[in-house]
């Protein structure tokens, strides 16, 4: 029928390559290791999760768990696989990491349709075969040249002089982020510094005592195991705050801690300290804290983060986190069909496309197989619905301000909000899951001709 060709056989390019065998493409599916190896891999087995074991929560009407549900709807190896070498984890869908990786190998190895090759790519064709790029926050740095290359597309005024294209990221730190409505209103000041602009920023502040109780807290929180690629030189602009704490008691105040030129309207007096809350989204429902990029494990994130005022029973929708990441920036160079605009017979899936996460790879790998497919065959197929986490996760990705892309997960923040309101949390995203399957099934249903599985 045709040939697409994937390169990365990790989360993403692996469930990718799945899709298009099934649906009757030969795939001609690269893998740099074991001939060359990334600094978070460690074995030669496609899939491998490099980090946690954990898929996320299972737990019906999750978020995660949303995304997953689809997945399973869709066909995708890769859930399950990960079913059949699910671990006990409580509500969690945890695997067998080793045995995980190699089913996917084995599986991959097995179909007919799918030629391996053990080598890195260093060019895309961008006029030849349909191509899947699927090389992970980890991209060798030749491809991640050539990734530079194609985003320049026909519009060099926006790409400024610089001449690494500004739509190939790299970054190093995350900042967590909270939910709005867990965030004690009663405890925090709305301020922007020295009054400039409009006050959007929230203010936890700290008294002398509460600082004291952070700092000593976040000293003696415990960081993620240290491995050689997490030996990482950090840019100073964006050092962890634990980082920052150990260079003196007093280092925080005058860097994201610095309470100048933010008095407390309540008092008429500058707080010790001050933690700012910056607005996430459009529908502020929720935040990050500015400058709180950490590399603590995220049970000690929890613990210590909660000491601020303000933040006693905060919920956490993403975890401050420190690695090299390589992705594009997608609200610029890609349409929702995970192809780009300037070089439609490219398609990127995965971390590299804009998504955060195991579960989000492989979901993207598998919509950029099914459009791969229906690339080939000639048919325009309608986008996964807005209402899904599939359709969401590629809105967001598609969507987002460009200015500020950044990668993410799949929350409740990406859906739609209903056209009722629901007070009650639970309900609402029950309902919001209903929803969404429903629209996700009939659109399974509608674009069966490409869907079908052989
Ligand atoms: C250190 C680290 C820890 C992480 N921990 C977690 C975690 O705990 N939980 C979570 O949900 N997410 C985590 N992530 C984020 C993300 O979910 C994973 O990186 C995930 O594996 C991404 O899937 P992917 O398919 O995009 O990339 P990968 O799974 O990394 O697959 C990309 C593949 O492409 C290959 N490749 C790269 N360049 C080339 C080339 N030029 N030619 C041929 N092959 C190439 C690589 O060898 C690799 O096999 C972590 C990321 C990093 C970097």
């Amino acid at each position: 029928m045709g040939l697409v060709k994937i390169i990365g056989a990790g989360l993403a390019g692996s469930e990718a390559a799945w899709q298009c065998s099934r649906r009757g493409l030969d795939v001609n599916l690269y893998e740099m290791r074991p001939v060359r190896s990334t600094p978070a891999h460690q074995t030669a087995d496609f899939a491998e999760l490099v980090c946690s074991n954990s898929l996320k929560s299972d737990s019906e009407n999750t978020a995660p768990w949303l995304l997953k549900e689809e997945m399973r709807r869709a066909g995708s190896l890769l859930m399950e696989i990960a079913r059949e070498c699910a671990v006990p984890a409580g509500h969690a869908l945890a695997v067998d990491r080793v045995t995980f990786a190699a089913r996917v190998t084995e599986a991959i190895s097995g179909e007919p349709r799918i030629t391996i090759r053990r080598e890195e790519v260093k060019a895309v064709d961008e006029t030849g075969d349909v191509t899947i790029v699927a090389t992970g926050p980890l991209t060798s740095e030749a491809l991640a040249a050539e990734v530079a290359r194609l985003s320049f597309g026909s519009t060099p005024s926006e790409h400024g002089s610089s001449s690494r294209s500004p739509h190939l990221y790299f970054y190093d730190s995350i900042s967590p982020i909270v939910e709005a409505d867990s965030i004690d209103t009663s405890r925090v000041y709305m301020a922007a510094r020295y009054d400039k602009g409009s006050p959007d920023y929230i203010n936890c502040p700290l008294s002398e005592a509460d600082y004291a109780r952070f700092y000593d807290a976040l000293l003696a929180a415990q960081s993620v195991e240290e491995r050689d690629w997490e030996k990482l030189n950090y840019f100073e602009g964006c050092l962890p705050i634990e980082e920052i704490a150990r260079r003196g008691r007093d280092t925080l105040r005058f860097g994201p801690m610095k309470p100048v030129g933010l008095k407390d309207p309540r008092t008429g007096k500058m707080p010790y300290a001050v933690v700012q809350l910056r607005q996430e989204n459009l529908r502020a429902d929720s935040y990050n804290l500015v400058g709180f990029q950490n590399h603590l494990k995220f049970g000690e994130q929890s613990r210590v983060l909660r000491l601020i005022p303000g933040l006693e029973n905060a919920r956490f929708l993403r975890y401050g986190q420190i690695h090299r990441n390589t992705y594009i920036n997608a609200p610029t160079l890609l349409r929702q069909t995970l192809q780009m605009k300037d070089h439609p017979r490219v398609f990127f899936a995965g971390q590299i496309c804009g998504v955060e996460g195991y579960v989000e790879s492989i979901a993207t790998g598998l919509l950029a197989g099914i459009q791969a497919a229906a690339t080939i065959a000639g048919i325009e197929l309608a986008l996964a619905p807005r209402s899904s986490a599939f359709g969401s996760l590629t809105h967001y990705v598609t969507h987002a301000d460009r200015k500020n892309f950044q990668p993410a997960n799949i929350t409740f923040d990406l859906l739609p909000p209903l056209d009722r309101k629901i007070r009650d949390r639970k309900e609402r995203h029950r309902a919001q899951c209903e929803l969404a399957l429903k629209e996700f099934d009939a659109w399974l249903a509608g674009t069966a001709p490409v869907l079908s599985l052989s």
